[in-house]
């Protein structure tokens, strides 16, 4: 019973995802599962691709979000909700937000990109741009929450963030009960936690592997270092995947640490290749954070012995740089539209 001592380990079970998953019904989408037939036959297993990209909001964050707002009390709802966000997460509880009627503020650097920072304005949030990092747009939530009572809804390290991602994991096995391997985009752990707790209680032999990008990925040096540790930020293609894990880390490096089989590190050429292929041959739009686990695949990183089930996580990318990149391009740095 592995959900059971997840449970004792880190106060977040098996339970809480079933309990996100009747919560959301009906306020997020259950994103289609489709088998790649192209790369199936590519790499001789099938391989799957779980299309959370066309999730509400244009990322699975929609159901951390959601899950964590519908749970507030009425005293948390009159205060309204913040976060730090690189962008993603605060799109989506900012429409979380709107959807309950409660106020959100969205606190980021000035590191996101602009088709960001514009999407969760568009969604009625009072956006505040503070800094140059993850970290200090979190000073500027941690006064909101001191001064003026807001609850801090955070990206990946809070148990109703981590059980509503974790009910994409119970999709992806009840929808593909024989898949040996998942590969999940990884960056605070928010997302690859939940849906290692989901797939190893619904199968306990699945292999649950993150996947992340070479440049700066906090989470694998983490786990290289036994606690967590701080990462220099440096601009990837895999913007949604920038920041650290903090400190303090609550949940997400424990889980990790405990529930997932491998790591794995793609380059941004390889990013670039695996957004290319997706719009090439499968004529899909995903961005950098999520092609990676395309990437690991493509790039022979992932020991194949069954049907691979693959998340692509988002679908926000900037345009403009997603042409690019399609026409061939492979963008360094401030080309990935930073700054
Ligand atoms: C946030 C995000 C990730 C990483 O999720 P974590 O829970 O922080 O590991 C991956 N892909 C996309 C598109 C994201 O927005």
């Amino acid at each position: 019973m592995p959900d059971r001592n997840a449970a004792r380990d880190t106060d977040i079970g098996i339970v809480d995802v079933a309990a996100a998953r009747q919560r959301l019904a009906g306020h997020v989408r259950r994103t289609p599962m489709i088998e790649a037939l192209a790369l199936s036959t590519r790499h001789g297993v099938p391989v799957r691709l779980k299309c959370e990209h066309q999730q509400i909001t244009g990322s699975f964050k929609a159901r951390g979000a959601t899950n964590t707002v519908l749970g507030l009390s009425q005293a948390q709802r009159e205060a309204g909700v913040a976060a730090a966000s690189t962008g993603n997460h605060g799109r989506a509880l900012a429409y979380a937000a709107k959807a309950a009627g409660i106020r959100a503020v969205i606190c980021m650097s000035s590191l996101v990109p602009a088709n960001k920072v514009e999407a969760v304005r568009a969604l009625g949030a009072d956006v505040r741009i503070v800094g140059v990092s993850q970290d200090d747009a979190q000073l500027e939530v941690d006064r909101l929450v001191r001064d003026e009572g807001m609850t801090n809804v955070a990206p990946f390290d809070m148990a109703g963030t981590i059980a509503g991602q974790g009910t994409l994991g119970l999709e992806m096995i009840e929808d593909a009960p024989d898949t040996e391997a998942l590969l999940v985009p990884l960056s605070g752990g928010g997302l690859l936690a939940g849906v290692a707790l989901a797939a190893k209680a619904l199968n306990p032999a699945v292999r649950v592997i993150g996947v992340t990008m070479e440049r700066g990925a906090a989470m694998y040096a983490s786990l290289a270092s036994g606690r967590p540790v701080e990462v220099t930020e440096v601009p990837s293609l895999a913007d949604s995947l920038g920041g650290g894990i903090g400190l303090d880390n609550r949940f997400t490096f424990s889980m990790v640490q405990r529930l997932v089989d491998d790591v794995v590190l793609v380059s941004e050429v390889e990013i670039a290749e695996a957004i290319r292929l997706a719009y090439m041959e499968l004529g899909e739009v995903i961005e950098g954070a999520a092609a990676v686990g395309m990437a690991a695949l493509a790039a022979g990183r992932i020991a194949l012995r069954g049907p691979v089930g693959i998340v692509l996580s988002g679908r926000n990318i900037d345009m403009a740089l997603h042409r690019r990149i399609v026409m061939g391009e492979n963008p360094d740095l401030a080309g990935a539209g930073h700054g």
